[in-house]
């Protein structure tokens, strides 16, 4: 029996399969094209490709087969039209605005986004004539009031980091469609596993791959998927004339993690939630920030448009001695700034992924200087329980 062509297939087959095309070699491992060129086979030929007249191979920099597969694994994993890889997620969010918005336009932003993003809005792209608004992700109203007719892009990340806050994609879409904005969310806690909000009504997804698409904590980049339209005449002219392209190695690396994608994202959050559920009960903890938990403010809006909690648990100490003792103490979590990789990680973000930020804006986010950014791995959830469980009796 052949399968039903009409039947879209799952997300752990399209993880595994999608976009691979063999060559006359018949790899079964999707093949590495290290080559920043291609030849043509005739001068009119090159002159065709370079039109554009005749698709094909020209230049690495907008046109690799392996870069071209991982293009096509993560469009169809997000079930967009067409996605665009790039070399880290902030380049993605850049490709993305310089490709779409112009001088005079403005955007509205969640202020619990990545904190590069915020700065990049607000201190770089900012210089060029694009205002940013900066909102409560959670307050409808908000979003509502701050959009003016020169509104073109509102812009999320849910869940949020560091507090797993959660925000209504299908809402905020309808609202973003009312005013002719575009609604861009940066899908990187939940990846396609577990949340795919083209499906529920936003214009973009950006990614960094750089967390669990790749989930090994190996190689920096990013990817934007969108409809064939905008990635076809705004992203891909900008990322050809501007290059922040992918290496094609890394696209390999990519394509490699995104096989396991689905497994991994259930353990991630099958742990993280185990985590979460333990460290509501320790008594040195103030508040503890997962979606998965009831006591989570956006639980219930979390169940419908997830299908998974994800790895991300924060915590709230009394101060920051407290915090840092805690991190100082801890032996099977790393750590560094990163996350979404297969080793547990422990950060402090008043003073590193967020230290940029001003005072004033980090109480706006309420990232306090005792909170602590756990992401989850993918090691026995026992063995991380214990380990936070001799850290906090030791920070006592
Ligand atoms: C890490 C991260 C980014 C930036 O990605 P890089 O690959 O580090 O450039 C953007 N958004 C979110 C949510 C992230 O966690």
């Amino acid at each position: 029996m052949h399968p039903d062509p009409d039947q879209e297939p799952g997300l752990s087959t399209l993880a595994c399969r999608a976009g691979q095309a063999r060559t006359g070699e018949l790899e079964q491992s999707e093949a590495l094209f290290l080559s920043s060129s291609f030849c043509f086979e005739s001068a009119a030929q090159a002159a065709a490709r370079f039109a554009g007249e005749e698709p094909g191979n020209v230049y690495s920099r907008f046109t690799n087969p392996t870069v071209r597969t991982f293009e096509e694994r993560i469009t169809a994993l997000e079930g967009g039209e067409r996605g665009l890889a790039t070399a880290s997620g902030m380049s993605a969010i850049l490709t993305l605005c310089m490709a779409t918005l112009s001088q005079g336009d403005e955007v509205v932003a969640s202020h619990s986004v990545f904190g590069t993003t915020v700065s990049l809005f607000k201190n770089i792209l900012s210089r060029f004539g694009l205002k940013t608004t900066f909102v409560d992700m959670t307050d409808a109203e908000a979003w509502q009031r701050a959009i003016t007719p020169s509104t073109k892009m509102l812009f999320l990340e849910t869940p949020s980091n560091p507090l797993t806050e959660v925000a209504d994609i299908a809402a905020l879409a309808d609202l973003a469609h009312e005013n002719d904005a575009l609604m861009v969310v940066d899908n990187c806690f939940c990846t396609p596993a577990l949340q795919r909000p083209l499906k529920l009504g936003a214009d973009v997804v950006v990614h960094s791959a750089t967390k669990y698409l790749d989930g090994q904590g190996r190689c920096l980049g990013g990817a934007v998927v969108a409809s064939e339209a905008l990635i076809g005449e705004k992203l891909f002219p900008f990322l050809r004339s501007a290059g922040p392209s992918m290496s094609p190695f890394n696209a390999w690396v990519f394509l490699k993690g995104l096989e396991t994608l689905v497994i991994r994202m259930e353990r991630h959050s099958r742990t993280a939630l185990e985590v979460a559920a333990w460290l509501e009960r320790q008594a040195p903890v103030r508040r503890v920030f997962h979606p998965g938990l009831p006591t989570h403010p956006q639980h219930e809006l979390a169940r419908r448009q997830q299908t998974g909690f994800g790895g991300i648990v924060s915590f709230e100490l009394a101060d920051r001695r407290a915090a840092w003792a805690v991190i100082d103490a801890v032996s099977r979590f790393s750590i560094t700034a990163n996350l979404g990789d297969a080793k547990s990680i422990i950060t402090h973000p008043a003073t590193t992924t967020h230290g940029r930020l001003t005072q004033a804006e980090r109480d706006t986010m309420g990232v306090g200087e005792g909170l602590v950014r756990l992401s989850i791995g993918l090691e026995d959830g026992a063995d991380l329980i214990a380990d936070l469980d001799q850290a906090l009796r030791h920070a006592a």
